[in-house]
């Protein structure tokens, strides 16, 4: 025990960055993730400050055998950013945001979150496409591909990353970029945490808001099968500019919801517009015609607002548990199955998002980067069952599982978004990739043969 000690103590020496161990107060605080479900006790957490920090912790973790764990944002639903008796090395201090206007660039530290990333880029009017929770980490999202509301106009995060710098499982620290180890670079635009450490990125950044236009039409049980089959019409048709999904949800106590709705299940049918209110307005008119809501909320709003909107109905500290699949479209098949299943969820906080994604996504090279799954317009399908506390949380996550098994047949093939696999989902993870996975994995085995870097969506070494 007292040699483990000072150990740690070596450690702690050689950081500008600081360390917290289970004999530390404020060790209980420090292990927490954002899903509460997540309840490991990692042998030592290092806070780093520096680069040279995650490079001798890196270091640090390979001389001691220490199952490593990269923390962020700490929003990995399955809790692979903390391990049980090994060591994290947290980010979250490393969270600076430069913005050169006129260059129209970000550097980003590896800890930042997206709230951190948007307060600095709208100050210029400027914005990186990123998810749609303020409090997520730049880092584990921008590894996995990165999809929000910005999605159809500018693409991925991954598609306006310009460069990283990244420690390697040896503790080299390289940069990634298209002229700089093309390969490495290809990799960790969708290929996550499986190749290195990112502790700063570069990002595009592309003029946005500061005011934007939002639509949510929502409608009750009884219509929601019409309202998904009228949003497989609009869909292609969609102005560039317009963003568009639909979740279902429980209607929350909030102002624009009738008294009398509060708390029943409903889909809403989003549409952001970018592009003034006159394109928005005119997707608005043909959803209303097509089909009057029971409810509405139509407004124009700050950027940085939209980016903030569902952060309390996803705080820290709930229960969760997620699968997610992609679908091509509403089919008839696929809607009928969704309104079914959709109709058992329970918990006031569970939800089903699907992002429909297209136009600058769909614009951007397959082949060009590792982002799982494929380009072509498709409906990234998100099931996300939700509780105050791990009782509750038991029926969500069947009603999750049960869900996804039904849609399952439904989906286009077997790819996957990443980022929204579940824990029990490590065996999809080849076929999230489809024919990217053995280049991945010859990538892996250059960069990280012995697979330090594996709590993950683990990508094994091509032997
Ligand atoms: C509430 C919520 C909302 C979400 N919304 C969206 C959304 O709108 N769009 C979307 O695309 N996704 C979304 N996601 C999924 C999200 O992209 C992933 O959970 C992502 O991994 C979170 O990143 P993080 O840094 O917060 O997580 P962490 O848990 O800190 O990290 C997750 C994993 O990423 C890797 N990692 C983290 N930091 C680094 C680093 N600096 N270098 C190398 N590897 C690293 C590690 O493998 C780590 O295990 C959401 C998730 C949650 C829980």
């Amino acid at each position: 025990m007292t040699y483990v000690v000072s150990r740690f103590d070596d450690l702690r020496a050689s950081l500008s960055g600081t360390v917290v161990t289970p004999e530390d107060p404020g060790y209980d605080e420090a292990r927490r993730v954002w899903n509460a479900d997540i309840d490991r006790r990692p042998a030592v957490l290092v806070y780093c400050a520096t680069t040279e920090d995650v490079a001798t912790a890196v270091s640090f973790a390979r001389g001691s055998s220490l199952e490593m764990s990269v923390r962020s944002g700490a929003h990995s639903m399955a809790g692979m950013c903390v391990g049980d008796a090994g060591i994290v090395i947290d980010l979250s201090r490393m969270n600076d945001v430069e913005v050169n206007p006129e260059a129209r660039r970000a550097t980003v530290g590896g800890g930042a979150l997206l709230r951190d990333l948007d307060a600095a880029t709208q100050i210029h009017g400027l914005a990186v496409p990123s998810g749609e929770i303020g409090h997520t980490g730049v880092a584990g999202i921008t590894l996995g591909g990165g999809m929000g509301w910005l999605t159809r106009q500018h693409g991925l995060t991954i598609d306006n990353l310009v460069s990283a710098t990244v420690v390697l499982a040896d503790g080299r620290v390289v940069r990634a970029a298209a002229d700089e180890n093309p390969d490495l670079f290809w990799a960790i635009r969708g290929g996550g945490g499986n190749f290195g450490i990112v502790t700063e990125f570069e990002f595009a950044l592309h003029e946005v808001g500061p005011q934007i236009d939002l639509a949510m039409l929502f409608y009750g049980m009884d219509r929601a099968a019409d309202a998904l089959r009228m949003a497989r019409g609009v869909i292609p048709d969609l102005p560039p500019d317009v963003s568009f999904q639909v979740v279902a949800l429980h209607a929350p106590p909030e102002p624009f919801v009738p008294d009398e709705h509060h708390s029943r299940l409903v889909f809403a049918l989003v549409a952001v517009g970018f592009g003034g209110e006159e394109s928005h307005r005119g997707v608005v008119d043909r959803l209303r015609s097509a089909l009057p809501p029971l409810f509405e909320l139509v407004t124009p709003m700050p950027y940085t607002a939209l980016q903030q909107m569902f952060d309390e109905g996803f705080a820290w500290g709930a229960h969760a548990y997620e699968k997610s699949l992609y679908l091509e479209a509403f089919t008839d098949e696929a809607v009928d199955v969704i309104v079914e299943r959709a109709a058992d969820m329970v918990s006031p906080m569970s939800a089903v998002h699907f992002f429909a994604l297209g136009g600058a996504f769909s614009a951007a090279d397959e082949a060009s980067t590792a982002f799982s799954g494929g380009r072509s317009p498709r409906l990234c399908t998100f099931i996300i069952g939700m509780a105050p506390d791990a009782g509750a949380q038991s029926a969500e996550r069947a009603w999750v599982r049960g869900f996804f098994d039904a849609l399952a047949p439904h989906a286009m093939g077997t790819g996957a978004y990443v980022n929204a696999l579940g824990g029990d989902d490590g065996h999809r993870v080849p076929s999230a990739y489809g024919t990217k996975y053995p280049r991945l994995q010859r990538i892996k085995a250059a960069y990280d043969p012995e697979n330090v870097f594996h709590r993950n969506t683990n990508i094994l070494p091509a032997p």
